[in-house]
């Protein structure tokens, strides 16, 4: 295997432990405590976990933790007041609503009803747009944890051609707007892209996004490139016993490493960026909300 290893968990650590050190001096020299709210609608198993992790890990970071759980029949208006009620709450400076939604509520207007500033998550079409138009903006969590990683390997990104696999708004999008206004030449591929493998082996930079287990081999990838696999798929693991599962991301993870200069591990490559960048997110947005410096190394 020739790639270095991109160890997310351990970036992660230190986003995190930057972010507790902002928290202290925050609550020590102006008497404020970040605070990020988390609504979760019905009992889906694994957003249950993400919202468990996300309560320890803003805990763990020194910022208040405001949990909502709602049935999954609470009507869209009940909802909407609960958003209304943190957008006017001063102690809130991150507001997200854990996604997928039950089907009988609409995403894009429960989203949309969360305050901007406030929108840790930066899936608000304001967001959206200012990303889109370069200006300073609450950016998704996953897409800034893949750029953190980016910068910290390769320092600048400029004019390096970097290839998107996955246009969907909350990873491809968004993470191409950035890699663009750090001035990379940005390819966004997709599931009606042609020669998709050569598309890709021009890319010095590679996401997959893609959603689809191990579909990114060796073949896509350009000699010594940097590979940045988001992908989190469950797939069936008998080696390990009857009905058991293991994780894997949208990158062959071993042909990948044969040819890549660097590549991220699925788990401990984007995963635990995405929480972290979370926390992030709310100490940028609680800085914003008071006026104060933002945090340096922490935002987009
Ligand atoms: P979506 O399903 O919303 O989007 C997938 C994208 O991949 C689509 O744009 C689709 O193209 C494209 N695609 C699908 N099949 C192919 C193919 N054969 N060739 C080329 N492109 C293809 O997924 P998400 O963006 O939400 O998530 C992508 C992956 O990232 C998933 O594995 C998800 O679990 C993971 N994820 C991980 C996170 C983390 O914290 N690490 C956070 C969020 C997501 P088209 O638009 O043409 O259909």
């Amino acid at each position: 295997m020739a790639a270095e290893i991109i160890d997310g968990k351990a970036f992660a650590a230190d986003v995190r432990g930057r972010v507790a050190q902002h928290v202290a001096e925050l609550k020590s020299v102006h008497d404020i405590v970040p605070g990020l709210a988390v609504v979760l609608v019905g009992e889906d198993p694994a957003s249950q976990v993400y919202v468990r992790n996300k309560h320890a890990q803003t805990i763990e970071a020194g910022m208040e933790s405001f949990e909502h759980r709602l049935p999954a029949d609470t009507p869209q208006n009940e909802l909407l007041d609960l958003i209304e009620q943190l957008n006017t709450d001063s102690r809130v400076h991150g507001i997200l609503v854990q996604l997928p939604l039950p089907p009988h509520l609409n995403s894009e207007l429960v989203i949309n009803a969360i305050a901007p500033a406030k929108d840790v998550d930066g899936f608000h079409i304001s967001n959206v747009g200012l990303l889109g138009t370069g200006q300073k903006s609450m950016v998704p969590c996953t897409p800034l944890g893949c750029l953190m990683l980016l910068r910290d390997r390769l320092g600048s990104l400029s004019g390096k051609d970097a290839v998107v696999i996955g246009r969907s708004n909350i990873v491809g999008k968004p993470m191409a707007q950035l890699l663009l206004r750090d001035s990379c030449t940005v390819t966004i591929a997709h599931s009606r892209t042609k020669d998709i493998e050569e598309v890709c082996r021009r890319a010095d930079i590679l996401i997959a996004a893609v959603g689809r287990p191990e579909m990114v081999t060796g073949e896509f990838v350009k000699p010594g490139a940097t590979v940045i696999d988001v992908g989190i798929n469950r797939i069936p693991a008998p080696e390990k016993g009857e009905g058991k599962m293991r994780l894997v991301g949208d990158c062959h993870f071993e042909s990948c490493a044969e040819v890549a200069g660097a590549i991220t591990p699925v788990p401990g490559g984007v995963g635990p960026m995405t929480i972290a960048c979370l926390l992030a997110n709310t100490l940028t947005a609680c800085c914003r909300a008071h006026r104060l410096p933002e945090p340096e190394g922490l935002t987009a």
